[in-house]
């Protein structure tokens, strides 16, 4: 590699560890990324002259006062945007990652659409749009690539171009687009060191399974799991119809609830109810247990199967649904008691929670710190 080149990737190997980790000192920097002192030294220099990142002495108890390495928060900005079927929100995020700026746009049933969900955006890009912007970030539910939202039936959009209006409306060239699930996995404290699956359940079911630095959403809701059920998606059969919470509200409420009916018009109709059962669920999950048991067996199934794939690390369950430890816990023991252990190893279930703003932020930066540094 040539000395410019090398270098160059000295230097953003260091940024980025002080990016990912906060603060670091320099013994620590030397450690992760095995350039001696001396070396460090220099590219520090470099780094805090281009106003980038700054050192801090630390006074640690009795001992001589130590210094940390921090990044500059007037670095740069970099904005996250969540488009949610409900709502488009967006964060504004200084270097450190500290939101300065919030603005949300509602999305009424009868705008969701192509046409609604650009509005919204835009609105929300407006009020956060700065000086100093590293990039843009935006997750989507749905199927997302190539800078598009291909597909998402929640928001009833379709073949829905982002990429193009950042771009050709803003003259922004740096953005990332990326599921919503696969954002969730930049907010999981330690994420890159080594494979993990991410479940969300709530209303809705994702997952994403980080691997090699990498998120990778997949559809597992709409993975099929039986042969009754109409999914709003067109399936039949759908995870989603069988395990998600609203699984849970039909044999909560004794009755027969239409599916096509539920994703329309879910805040209007069924929120309430759906809120309480969360809440009694966060209390004492043992009092509405019997309505999630059926529902949490089919998630186990899909969950044990994708563990016999994938063997991740951990399995991080997240989602407004995931509401009490105890949920975990019968997930597991469901999944213990029905494949061999030896298939699927002692994986621990841990609920977390994760921001898509910060998560697709962090993304945002990781893809273009590169083009900040000289
Ligand atoms: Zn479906």
């Amino acid at each position: 590699m040539p000395a410019p080149a090398l270098r160059k990737r000295n230097k953003l190997n260091v940024i980025r560890n002080i990016f990912d980790h906060k603060k670091l000192s320099r013994t620590q920097i030397s450690r992760m990324t095995n350039l001696s002192l001396s070396t460090l030294s220099y590219i520090i220099r470099e780094l805090e002259q281009e106003e980038l990142v700054y050192s801090e002495e630390v006074l640690q108890g009795r001992g001589r006062p130590s210094q940390v390495v921090k990044i500059n928060p007037s670095g740069w900005s970099v904005i996250g945007v969540k488009i949610g079927r409900e709502e488009v929100r967006g964060t504004l995020f200084d270097a450190a990652m500290r939101p300065l700026k919030v603005h949300g746009v509602r999305v009424l049933s009868y705008l969701r659409n192509n046409d609604g969900y650009v509005k919204a955006f835009k609105d929300v890009l407006e009020h956060l749009l700065c000086e100093n912007l590293l990039g843009i970030g935006i997750c989507s539910s749905g199927i997302v690539e190539g800078g598009k939202i291909v597909v998402s039936h929640l928001m009833n959009v379709g073949n829905l171009d982002l990429g193009k209006i950042v771009q050709r409306d803003y003259q922004i060239k740096r953005f990332v687009l990326m599921n919503d699930t696969d954002a969730l996995c930049y907010d999981i404290p330690k994420a890159e060191r080594s494979d993990f699956l991410v479940v969300t359940y709530g209303t809705g079911i994702g997952a994403s399974f980080w691997t090699k630095g990498q998120a990778q959403h997949f559809e597992i809701g709409h993975a099929i799991v039986s042969t009754d059920g109409k999914c709003y998606c067109g399936q039949t059969g759908c995870l989603e119809y069988h395990a998600s919470e609203y699984a849970v509200l039909k044999s909560y409420a004794n009755r027969e609830i239409d599916f096509e009916d539920f994703a329309r018009n879910e805040e209007e109709k069924y929120r309430e109810i759906i809120e309480k059962i969360r809440s009694i669920a966060a209390k004492d999950f043992h009092l509405v247990e019997t309505h999630y048991r059926k529902a949490f067996q089919m998630l186990g199934t899909i969950l044990g199967n994708l563990l016999i794939v994938l063997k991740p690390s951990t399995v991080f369950l997240l989602g407004e649904g995931m509401v009490n430890e105890q949920m975990a816990k019968l997930l597991k023991e469901y999944i213990k008691g029905t494949f061999n252990r030896e298939f699927i190893n002692d994986v621990p279930f841990l609920i977390v929670k994760a921001d898509w703003e910060q998560g697709v932020a962090t993304a945002t930066v990781h893809r273009f710190l590169h083009e900040m540094i000289r």
